[in-house]
């Protein structure tokens, strides 16, 4: 137990609906200005783990939904290796607006949309951040090479919103689609994932219990799901 106050499911759910709706009616950067839906993002509020991707794709954009093409229907069955289902994490994306003809976003348009998702990582404030493809590592560990770190954890950059989560680094789901080799990768890296779930909830715990009088808490599962009980 902290003393700080702890956001229930339904006010953390009402301050995600919140940024969605901003999302949605939001004209900061050119790419409103082509999409047919802004897709802010979805999952469970209490979820101790986020996947961010790029930015939309077309389906993505019809549906104003994360992940729902053949790079989502990967990610999904990537998650159930691990028993977990896309209800029970977020997902979302640095972009919130497709990029006409699947182009990479522009800086100029990732710097309007980041305050979005640091708004939603500050209210979801999760253990993991699981980057997808080298442009979403790019913003949560600043100079990493998605060769090298597709599989391994680092601590997230404190500008992000979510400083007491680690970032932990996979290929993006359409590049696996695109490779054998990348996929096979892929289902070796997410094996990996429990393991960097459960030392980043050490580590939150030994914070918690260095910054409060309190008793420390209680010891973390070492499989638990990803959402708190
Ligand atoms: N690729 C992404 O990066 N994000 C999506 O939502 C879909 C495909
Ligand atoms: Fe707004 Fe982000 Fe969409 Fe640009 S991409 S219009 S900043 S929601």
């Amino acid at each position: 137990m902290t003393d700080a106050p702890t956001a229930t499911t339904e006010t953390r759910r009402a301050a995600l609906d919140a940024i969605a709706a901003e999302v949605r009616a939001c004209t900061r950067c050119r790419l409103a200005t082509e999409r047919t839906n802004a897709v802010p993002g979805e999952g469970h509020p209490d979820t101790e783990v986020v996947l961010i991707g790029e930015g939309p794709g077309a389906n993505e954009d019809r549906l104003g939904r994360p992940f729902v093409g053949r790079a989502g229907d990967l990610l999904v069955r990537l998650l159930a290796m691990l028993g977990w289902r896309r209800e029970e994490v977020f997902i979302t994306n640095v972009v919130k607006c497709r990029p006409p003809d699947n182009r990479d976003p522009e800086p100029d348009e990732i710097d309007a949309c980041l305050p979005y998702l640091r708004r939603q990582l500050e209210v979801l404030d999760p253990a993991l951040i699981v980057t997808l493809g080298r442009h979403s590592l790019g913003r949560f560990v600043p100079g990493a090479r998605i060769g090298q770190a597709h599989g391994t954890m680092a601590p997230v950059d404190p500008s992000m919103g979510a400083p007491a989560a680690l970032a932990y680094a996979l290929y993006h789901p359409a590049a696996a689609l695109r490779s054998p080799d990348v996929e096979r990768q892929t289902v070796a890296d997410v094996a990996g994932i429990p393991a960097a779930l459960v030392e980043s909830r050490r580590r939150r715990a030994e914070r918690a219990s260095t910054t409060s009088a309190d008793t420390a808490p209680a010891g973390a599962p070492d499989q638990a799901p990803p959402v708190a009980g």
